[in-house]
């Protein structure tokens, strides 16, 4: 167990990310390339206690997203290390959703279990999507089979304990966690040729022949989909990218005071908007986490609906803070600001990928629907009495 894992408290742990990110993001250049990963960065992460963060007090953790009150906590955290570099934020929201996933469905052995992997510093993630060729899931003499791929599985070769999700023969979908230390699987680098976020490792996995024992399923078939659980989870790539958007804000900030045009009316305009910008990303954090405290308190909500379009509010707004942001900087530095050693341009590449999560549309027409079926006035659509 790392140092002072055991006494790690939430402000312990904000501290702590804070100076992660500052490490980061000084080394986020030299790892800016395929193949890489931020291997550094997650030593940094294992030695300051922080893959802990998401465990329960009760499995040795300052409990950040999994007890009541902990969730603002937990997103400033994501924040931090996004902040600090993009591709660690991404891998780092991953190990967070898969322990968070085993303390809601799985049993209070496999929490155990699990608790005790994160403890000994085994990263785990979350690899869901795929493509045609997906994971199906075949049981086979008291045993589980699987057969198929997974695409964009970030840390592929360096996380330990992936939840893969694959199909049932009889169409239900299943959480497995899968041991690599124990198992053969094929990881194909090759698939990963990306402008951006290059060190997150995002690969393809083909699992085909990887057997698995029964306590290695979470929870039952369809648990992985279920709300208001699987989009209430999106505030947190949300406040990875958030992140983003505030290193690229402190980053114009320094280069216009480095030029001295901090008088210059155009510069003060945008650098306002920006800042506008990002404090309202930061207030839709701080919006939603209470909302994702009455759930974790409550261990559901008297209107999932509207916690799901809450959230998928907050993830459309966070995405347009960001996107506002990478054009106002980009025209403040210009084309000498985009050019390296300044990191706008890496900054930028990253953003702009991870800024591209499962189903923008449909998140955007869930709240219009949400708006126009109800009869409750606007005002009261959101209020407390909903979460
Ligand atoms: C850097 C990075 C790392 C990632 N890491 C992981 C990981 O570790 N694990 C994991 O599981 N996933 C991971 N992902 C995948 C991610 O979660 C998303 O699944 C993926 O980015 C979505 O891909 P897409 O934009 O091509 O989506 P698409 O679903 O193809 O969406 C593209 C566009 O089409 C629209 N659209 C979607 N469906 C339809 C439809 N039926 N008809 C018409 N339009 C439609 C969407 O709204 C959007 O506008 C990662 C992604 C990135 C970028």
């Amino acid at each position: 167990m790392p140092d002072g894992l055991h006494t790690l408290t939430i402000s312990g742990a904000l501290a702590r990310a804070a100076t992660i990110a500052e490490r980061c993001a000084r080394n986020a250049a030299a790892i800016d390339q395929e193949g890489a990963f931020p291997v550094d960065e997650f030593a940094w992460i294992a030695e300051a206690g922080l893959l802990a963060a998401p465990l329960h007090r009760t499995l040795g953790g300052p409990g950040l997203g999994t007890e009541a009150g902990s969730t603002l906590a937990l997103l400033l955290l994501l924040k931090q290390i996004g902040r600090g570099n993009l591709a660690v934020g991404r891998v780092y929201e991953g190990h967070i959703n898969a322990l968070q996933l085993i303390q809601t469905f799985g049993t209070a052995q496999q929490q155990t279990m699990y608790a005790a992997d994160a403890h000994h510093c085994k990263l785990f993630g979350v690899w869901n999507t795929e493509a045609a060729d997906g994971v199906k899931i075949f049981p086979v003499n008291g045993r589980y089979r699987l057969e198929g791929a997974k695409t964009f599985a970030s840390g592929a070769g360096y996380v330990e304990r992936p939840m893969v999700n694959g199909v049932l023969p009889d169409g239900g979908w299943q959480m497995c966690i899968v041991p690599m230390d124990r198992v053969q699987v094929e990881i194909d680098p090759s698939w990963w040729q990306v402008s951006g976020m290059r060190a997150s490792a995002s690969y393809r996995v083909d699992f085909s022949g990887v057997e698995l024992e029964p306590e290695e399923l979470i929870g039952a078939p369809g648990d992985y989909y279920r709300q208001p659980w699987l989009t209430g989870g999106v505030i947190r790539f949300a406040a990875v990218q958030l992140g983003a958007a505030e290193a690229l804000l402190d980053a114009a900030r320094d280069y216009l005071q480095g030029r001295g045009w901090t008088g210059d009316p155009y510069q003060r305009a945008r650098m306002a908007e920006a800042a506008i910008a990002v404090e309202s990303g930061n207030l839709w954090l701080r919006g939603a986490a209470p909302r994702a405290d009455r759930l974790l308190l409550e261990g559901d909500c008297v209107d999932p609906q509207a916690y799901v379009a809450y959230a998928n509010m907050v993830r459309t707004a966070i995405e347009k803070v960001c996107l506002d942001v990478l054009g106002l900087v980009e025209r403040s530095v210009g084309a000498r600001g985009l050019l390296k050693p300044h990191p706008f341009e890496r900054i930028g590449r990253d953003l702009t990928l991870y800024l591209r999560q499962p189903a923008p549309d449909a998140a955007l027409a869930d709240v219009g629907r949400h708006v126009l079926e109800r009869t409750t006035p606007v005002s009261a659509l959101w209020s407390d009495d909903n979460f």
